[in-house]
């Protein structure tokens, strides 16, 4: 039987470009996620079609999975072979309980890697332009937990040694007892005047922060209403921050962008949104899978000169001559006139050596036959006055995680608008928002922005309202939008 494994990965703070190359990749393996509350649910993206995701974070209904059952859950799949992954946020090893989990794993004999990650202390700090040590500010750093196990929750430190020896000290889990923490150091050698940053989501675009002394920092805070997660960072580094702050105050900051397709199609577009400091997360929302059936390719072989074949995409090409090959049929006995949809499609063929004609809205043809994935066929038949047969390539279905990821992204306000470009893309958000049982209601509090009036026309007609319209993807035009459209603000 196929041994199990484990990995205690560390997702990172909250950015998902922070998992580590190993990280990702044990993801991109894993049969099983065990992921948590605190991780960016972009990172489910990542995964297998069919691996099985399980939220140990806090139920509709139920509390926070219990670190008992946590533990139960990764031994259950470990001992049934599988590839188990327990995605944890920041770094596992830091307020993680990676301890327990690796303990119980040895005493069961199942092997086990720990994949460290960002821990927030390091990462929200970076983002926010205060360094941990400093040659002149600071040559010591400690984290520290800001929650005891006491009832009261108030933390047990040893608040003299802390006072007097560390010059950088990092919370977490501190905002509840955000008084405590500041008195105890100002009673035990901190002066008052100590700078303190409080840093809420960081990493995020959404990430937010409140400055001050030891003296106010707790008035400060309770006036925001900032909540968990988020760090105390108290020290003299803090100060820094008034020439080194490079995230939070550019002209996206705040503005958390879905796209729905494949981040490689936006390449360009997402790369100058991160810079100005949006968050986008770019996935396909449905997946394609091969639906070609043996006698429809059979039924275009030899005899079928009367017919009209007709490649409606580039991908229709290659994924049309793939079914042949796989189901052992040779192209070479297609005699039948070949047609391109456009220009790129018959690019495509010429590459793979097959000479088409171009499929003029004027040729009359006889016996087309559409070639493509199963949208494509469609929208071509609605636009043909001859119906034609049809060879389907791929059709699609949605996968547990990108609903999953979809819905955590939004739900979690993680996502505060919408950027569709396509008419295809758009297509792929209502059939994605259709099959997965969602419906289009989830887009009321996002900002919905488009281009061009035809997919403004599409979403309309699936029940999205669309706020903002772009006549074309040209950045200025995108940015300014982004920038003076009024941030949605959603309830908690
Ligand atoms: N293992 C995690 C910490 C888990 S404890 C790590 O290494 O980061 C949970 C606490 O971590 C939160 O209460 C908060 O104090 C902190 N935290 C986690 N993510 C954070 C983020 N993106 N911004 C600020 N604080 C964060």
């Amino acid at each position: 039987m196929k041994k199990g494994m484990v990995y205690l990965v560390g997702a990172g703070p909250g950015d998902a470009e922070l998992i580590s190359v190993k990280g990702k990749r044990v993801l991109q393996q894993a049969e099983v996620v065990i992921f948590d509350r605190l991780i960016n649910p972009f990172l489910l993206t990542y995964v297998k079609e069919d691996a099985r995701l399980i939220y140990c974070g806090k139920q509709p209904c139920r509390h926070t999975l219990r670190q008992e059952d946590i533990q139960k859950e990764i031994l259950i799949h470990a001992r049934k072979g599988k590839t188990v992954v327990r995605l944890k946020g920041g770094d596992p090893a830091v307020f993680g309980r990676v301890g327990e989990e690796a303990a119980l794993l040895a005493e069961h004999h199942i092997p086990y890697e720990i994949v460290p990650g960002i821990t927030a202390g390091i990462a929200a700090t970076a983002y926010a332009g205060v360094p941990l040590t400093h040659r002149v500010h600071s040559d010591s750093f400690a984290v520290v937990t800001g929650h005891g196990s006491k009832k009261s929750g108030a933390p047990e430190i040893n608040w003299q040694a802390l006072s007097k020896g560390v010059k950088t000290i990092v919370f977490y889990m501190g905002i509840k007892h955000l008084k405590t923490i500041a008195t105890e150091l100002i009673s035990r050698g901190k002066t008052s005047e100590t700078p303190v940053l409080v840093i809420q989501w960081g990493t995020y675009s959404k990430q937010r922060t409140v400055e001050g002394t030891l003296a106010n920092i707790a008035h400060k805070v309770e006036q925001t209403g900032l909540t968990n997660p988020a760090i105390i960072v108290v020290g003299e580094v803090v100060a820094l921050r008034s020439k080194l702050a490079w995230y939070d105050n550019r002209r996206l900051s705040g503005r958390s962008i879905l796209i729905p397709g494949a981040e490689e199609n936006h390449a360009a577009l997402i790369d100058q949104l991160k810079q100005q400091g949006a968050d986008v997360f770019a996935f396909p929302l449905l997946t394609d899978y091969a639906a070609v059936e043996r006698e429809k390719l059979e039924s275009l072989l030899g005899s079928a000169e009367s017919k009209e074949l007709v490649f409606l995409s580039a991908d229709s090409v290659q994924l049309c001559l793939q079914a042949f090959g796989e189901h052992n049929l040779d192209f070479r006995h297609v005699h039948s006139p070949i047609y391109a949809a456009d220009s790129s499609v018959r690019k495509r063929l010429r590459s793979v050596g097959i000479q088409a004609e171009l499929l003029q809205d004027s040729h009359p043809l006889q016996l087309p036959v559409f070639i493509g994935k199963e949208a494509e066929v469609e929208s071509a038949r609605t636009q043909h006055p001859r119906q034609g047969e049809a060879l389907i390539l791929t059709k699609q279905r949605v996968s547990q995680k990108n609903i999953e990821a979809f819905q955590r992204l939004v739900a979690e306000q993680h996502v505060n608008s919408l950027l569709i470009t396509s008419r295809s893309e758009a297509r792929q958000l209502l059939t994605f928002l259709t099959l997965s049982g969602i419906g289009p209601k989830i887009c009321a509090g996002l900002q919905v922005c488009c281009k061009g009036k035809d997919v403004k026309r599409l979403l309309q007609a699936g029940n999205i309202v669309v706020q903002s319209l772009i006549e074309d993807a040209e950045l200025t035009e995108l940015f300014n939008m982004f920038q003076t459209e009024e941030r949605v603000v959603m309830e908690g």
